[in-house]
């Protein structure tokens, strides 16, 4: 996962562009960068969270009205400084890119790089790659005589890399001389949104970007979601030009709401929060017509994403929500941390349970999922050890059954507790009293029941294996699986 963000103002974007990255920092911690342009391309890049890596100076230096910016998180490439986005290349007019997602088609694309274009390869992310065949297919066009032209050599260059290209990718792109390109692919599976902002003088500001998160504190208002296969284009002077070049289903990531966005975040025009109540509302009628007679003294939720999914369903079973788990807010998501050893080691300095709401009672502890399941196992010996009577456990989401290859950092089939193990089993090794996740159909509904949204049906591939795009056969997902190894060891 990464966040993405991209602004063309009447002012200077720096700022602006470090408080989207602020804004979008759950999206990536390993490393961040940010290009602005005046005259020519200023850049700044480094490892870390984004309050570390930019200093006043460096802000300061980053010039001009227009810039793009992107959060890492890596699901493809390496974690070294030469893989941190935004790439650059200066043939053809100057083209920065900053990409959200991942290509399932990468070994073949690179070949077509550097063999039949001639391009080198300086790093194995996906996203040189795209970078270079964008620019190539802008390379091979006439000079265009105006913006108009010019926005006609972006969308056949965008609708030969909708053929080409597979996988999940949302892309923000500053091209110099020219102004800021936006695009989507072709079935939406990362998010990317879009904000207007109206100065004193009537000009207009605007901002595309992962998630909505930094649109009210920068001021802008929103509207809505760059479609999927859509283009978007705004030129140095502020004038904005947009086509919808493919149109198939639109299947958006339905682990966003589950996981990844934060809950104040509005995709796909369906807000985060609403749909987190919603999983927790349908996951309490389960509760109630498969376990009627076990109604927990306390519900708690393994904090934080999973609060608002245990706080509907508290309310929804009449129980109690306890915030029985404090977590220390300074030790990042264990999801994010790279390695087995740091993820088990970190569960109890992040989380301490509370003896007050625990002792003696039955609790029901709600998370968001489980994966490899070996947090869910230490919270449920930490709260057996603090004198729970009884633990129950239950997931918003179905069991994970199979990684994701469009942009989420997932453990191969083989760490993936609900590949390996039935739900009786899984119940076994947390040693829980009981366990209920949510159904496939149930999630679904809690994301789709409410919003004016153009979803036809979200992409649920790590829950039920069906992968939106056709390359997705079991030889790829070992190829891909095998890639991801190579990458995580460094090889
Ligand atoms: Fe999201 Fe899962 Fe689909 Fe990946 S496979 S895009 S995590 S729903």
């Amino acid at each position: 996962m990464c966040g993405i963000a991209g602004i063309y103002s009447n002012k200077p974007v720096a700022a602006e562009l470090y408080d989207s990255l602020i804004h979008l920092q759950h999206r990536g911690q390993d490393a961040a960068g940010i290009f602005t342009y005046k005259n020519r391309m200023h850049k700044s890049k480094g490892s870390g969270l984004v309050k570390d890596i930019f200093t006043d100076k460096k802000i300061a230096g980053l010039k001009g009205n227009i810039g793009i910016a992107h959060n890492r998180y890596p699901t493809h490439g390496g974690f070294g400084h030469g893989e941190i986005q935004p790439f650059w290349t200066s043939v053809p007019y100057g083209i920065a890119l900053a990409h959200n997602g991942n290509l399932t088609n990468y070994t073949e694309l690179a070949k077509i790089v550097t063999s039949s274009e001639s391009r080198y390869l300086n790093t194995q992310s996906d996203t040189e790659v795209l970078l270079h065949l964008f620019a190539d297919l802008l390379h091979n066009k006439q000079q265009p005589t105006d913006d108009e032209e010019f926005f006609g050599n972006l969308c056949s260059a965008v609708e030969k890399i909708f053929d080409n290209v597979h996988g999940a990718y949302s892309v923000v792109s500053l091209i110099i001389g020219k102004g800021l390109v936006a695009f989507r692919d072709p079935n939406g599976i990362r998010p990317l949104v879009k904000g207007v902002r109206t100065n004193k003088e009537g000009k207009k500001d605007r901002i595309i970007a992962s998630e909505n998160t930094m649109f009210y504190p920068l001021g802008f208002e929103p509207e809505g979601s760059v479609l999927p296969g859509e283009i978007i284009y705004i030129t140095q002077e502020g004038v904005v030009f947009n086509k919808r070049l493919e149109k198939q289903t639109f299947n958006p990531c339905i682990f966003e709401y589950v996981y990844f966005a934060r809950p104040d975040a509005t995709l796909n025009d369906v807000s985060v929060y609403r749909s987190r109540l919603r999983m927790g509302q349908n996951l309490a009628e389960k509760w109630k017509q498969k376990f009627p007679d076990k109604i927990p003294d306390i519900i708690i939720p393994a904090p934080s994403t999973a609060n608002t999914s245990a706080l509907s369903m508290a309310n929804t079973l009449g129980v109690r929500y306890s915030e029985g788990l404090y977590k220390n807010p300074f030790i990042g998501r264990t999801f994010i941390m790279p390695g087995q050893k740091a993820r088990k080691k970190s569960v109890r300095y992040k989380l301490t349970p509370q003896r007050t709401e625990i002792e003696g009672k039955k609790v029901m502890i709600v998370d968001d999922s489980i994966v490899r399941g070996n947090t869910s196992r230490e919270i449920v010996r930490m709260l057996k050890d603090f004198g729970a009577t009884e633990v129950y456990f239950a997931v918003a989401c179905p069991p994970v059954i199979s990684p994701c290859f469009y942009g989420v950092d997932m453990p191969t089939r083989k760490e993936l507790i609900a590949n390996n193990k039935s739900v009786d089993e899984i119940k076994k090794y947390l040693k829980v009293d009981q366990l209920i996740y949510q159904d496939i159909d149930s999630l679904s509904e809690a994301v789709m029941r409410k919003g004016d949204h153009h979803i036809d049906q979200p992409c649920m591939a790590c829950f039920d294996k069906k992968y939106i795009t056709n390359e997705m056969n079991i030889q790829k997902i070992n190829e891909l699986e095998e890639m991801r190894i190579k990458d995580r060891n460094g090889k």
